[in-house]
């Protein structure tokens, strides 16, 4: 994992958001004030038009200098909770590599990500896609599991819990105030967050190492 590895993974991110913008923004509309796409694809923009500068750096460099750019550019709530994302995977020991070493970052990331925005699972956030899809790929860690059996569990994972979301009742951020109004929707966060997830796994699965 290096700075490339990051960018192609931000690549793919960005491609599957734009494929699912629309989308995005009506369950933003939904249930909170509909800029969520907006905000994101505002800061993958800026990602983008510093590759060069990603693509130089190791892992955790590239890590922060993008999450530096996502905090001054996404905004919002989300943009606060992805830069803990991406900051808690940088300051993760990643010199044990391979599996046990990614699974490491991003539960390190989650667990930022659930500091800066203090909830767990069951919010109807994010959260309840980050949490049961670091907890799987902790577990697949320590039994010893290949990339491609993590890489191709962690998109079910992350999808089952996205749509767990729609009968959740929201008591965090925007979508709180709706109170039982915000049941029968999907919470945008949560499918911005699985869509991420499902891009980067299907892109490294076609890396080798
Ligand atoms: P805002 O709600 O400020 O308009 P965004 O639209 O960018 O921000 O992001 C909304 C998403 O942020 C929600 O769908 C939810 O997943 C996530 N979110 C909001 N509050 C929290 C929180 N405290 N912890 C984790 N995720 C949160
Ligand atoms: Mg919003």
């Amino acid at each position: 994992m290096n700075g490339k590895t990051v960018m192609a993974c931000i690549d793919a991110a960005h491609a599957s958001l734009r494929e699912h913008a629309d989308e995005i923004a009506s369950l933003d509309q939904a249930i909170g004030d509909g800029d969520h796409i907006i905000n994101l694809l505002r800061g993958m923009d800026a990602l983008v038009a510093m590759r060069a500068q990603i693509e130089a750096e190791a892992f955790a460099p590239a890590l922060k200098l993008a999450a530096t750019k996502v905090l001054s550019t996404v905004g919002g709530s989300s943009g606060p909770l992805f830069f803990s994302m991406l900051t808690g995977m940088a300051k993760s020991s990643t010199d044990i590599g391979g599996v046990a070493g990614f699974a490491r970052a991003f539960a390190a990331g989650v667990e930022a990500v659930g500091q800066r925005g203090k909830t767990g699972t069951g919010s109807k956030t994010m959260m309840d896609v980050l949490i049961p899809v670091a907890e799987r790929f902790t577990a697949l860690a320590d039994s010893g599991a290949s990339k491609q059996e993590v890489l191709e569990t962690l998109p079910r994972v992350a999808e089952e819990n996205m749509l767990a979301t729609r009968d959740m009742l929201a008591t965090k951020g925007r979508a709180s105030f709706l109170g039982e109004r915000s049941r029968g929707h999907i919470d945008p966060g949560a499918r911005s967050s699985q869509l991420m997830i499902a891009a980067a796994c299907a892109r490294l699965v076609q890396d080798d190492a």
